[in-house]
């Protein structure tokens, strides 16, 4: 059989990896450079591959195509395998197959990587012998050819999504859908919505698949299809008979009959948003049969993960909160919505579509000054310049931050949550979060 792998990053090398120990004659193809560490890996792996180029003779022989989901299906490369009938699949595909471990799927537009590793410390802290993989750390197929996990957490994009045929997670989470990536999906909402709900397409009667009640898009899908598998809803505002509520102060969970409450200011997570994630990972500790005690010490000792909404430091009693990886206006949207002080709000990139009227109520009650970081401010100067009394524009993060200081009171909070891209200023997302946690330290 011979196993063809698009693409030299993590998961291609990771495929390569583990397709060569299961026997497959293996070629790994990528178009641009691939990074000199991988490389030695291939070499002492003794696998074939190529850069900066697509050899089609090498590639449409395969027996089955691995692409990483980096690549867009529109290549001219996918496009010859289409056409000649080659299984193109993901790594989540091709590595499942290998392992007999039973694997959770996390996927939405927000709050994929909070809730996977949310669910990796509860099911770790419960003594599960427990693996993270996904967009995380080291590759799925890497770890199914290494280790030796009874449980894998996976955190799963929908391009991972697109490329299954017949794999199906025991428990799945659906965070949210909201617009995101639709470039990849012909500017057609629908079709990413599809793609995120293929997570649940090959689940049956055993498996359990928990989702945002809440969610408007996700509630008239589950009305218009059909999945096999247990319901599991999480909600703000209402009750099931199984599943999360948070009741006022208190996170209600009902699974299986099983009980678990637990005081919402007791959690380490801050924010509704970050309810809805803990309503979501409570669900598969209590799924997977971890004590409520163990439960409870997690949720109250998780450490959050960085750039989403992480506290930085307090300076003259104002607080600085780092939530560079608010790319959309959905995730800044809860960001604002946590804010409990006067917020000097920092926001601005590149915009992919932004709708800003979602924010003008949080905005009119919460923001007393915006900073506006971008090369292209335009639309949020649109938007909210009538809105807020202070408006300014920045072209660097310790200018942005020093500003902030000056607005601010003791009290205040200032609050970096982009709701854009960050690729005019920066080079990505953590590279823009570092650069204001260290103009915070500077300071
Ligand atoms: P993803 O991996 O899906 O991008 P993250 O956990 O990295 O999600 O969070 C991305 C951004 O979305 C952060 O700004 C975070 O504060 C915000 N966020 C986290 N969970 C949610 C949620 N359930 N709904 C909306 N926004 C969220």
């Amino acid at each position: 059989m011979r196993l063809v792998v698009l693409g030299g990053g993590e998961s291609g090398v990771g495929t390569a990896i583990l397709g060569k120990k299961k026997g497959y004659d293996v070629f790994l193809s990528d178009f641009g450079k691939i990074k000199e560490n991988y490389k030695e890996v291939l070499l002492i792996n003794e696998i074939d591959w190529e850069d900066e180029k697509h050899t089609e003779e090498l590639i449409l022989n395969a027996d089955v195509v691995m692409k990483s989901p980096g690549i867009p299906d529109k290549v001219a490369i996918v496009k010859k395998l289409k056409d000649k009938q080659i299984p193109v699949i993901s790594e989540i595909e091709f590595a499942a197959q290998f392992t007999e471990a039973i694997t959770i799927g996390i996927t939405g537009s927000n709050g994929k990587t909070t809730t996977t590793m949310l669910t990796y410390h509860l099911l770790k802290s419960g003594g599960l012998n427990v693996g993270l993989a996904g967009n995380i750390g080291k590759s799925f197929a890497w770890q199914v050819a290494d280790e030796d996990f009874d449980v894998y957490v996976l955190e799963l994009s929908s391009f991972q999504l697109d490329g299954i045929i017949n794999y199906k997670p025991h428990i799945a989470i659906l965070t949210n859908i909201s617009p995101d990536h639709l470039d990849r999906y012909e500017y057609k909402y629908e079709n990413y919505i599809a793609s995120k709900f293929r997570i649940t397409m090959n689940q049956t009667e055993d498996d359990y698949f928990i989702y945002d009640a809440d969610d408007e898009t996700t509630t008239n899908w589950l009305k218009n299809n059909k999945t096999k598998a247990q319901l599991i809803p999480f909600s703000l505002k209402q009750k099931h008979q199984m599943g999360g509520f948070i009741n006022n102060d208190t996170m209600e969970m009902y699974i299986n009959e099983e009980e678990f409450t637990m005081e919402t200011k007791t959690m380490a997570l801050e924010g509704k948003h970050n309810m809805k994630n803990a309503m979501a990972a409570t669900s598969v500790a209590q799924l997977m049969r971890i004590r409520k005690q163990t439960i409870r010490e997690s949720l109250s000792n998780f450490q959050g993960v960085e750039h989403r909404l992480e506290r930085v430091l307090k300076i003259q009693n104002v607080q600085y909160i780092n939530d560079s990886k608010a790319t959309n206006v959905n995730a800044t949207f809860f960001a604002l919505d946590s804010m409990s002080t006067p917020t000097v709000w920092i926001v601005g990139g590149v915009d992919k579509g932004n709708d800003y009227s979602e924010l003008m109520s949080l905005v009119r009650e919460k923001v007393k000054a915006i900073i506006c970081l971008g090369v292209d401010n335009k639309k949020i100067i649109d938007a909210f310049g009538n809105v807020v009394d202070v408006m300014v524009e920045v072209t660097t993060m310790s200018d942005a931050v020093r500003t902030a200081q000056h607005l601010t009171e003791k009290g205040d909070t200032v609050l970096l949550s982009p709701a854009c891209a960050s690729f005019d200023l920066f080079e990505n997302y953590e590279d823009r979060g570092r650069q204001f946690k260290q103009a915070v330290r500077n300071l």
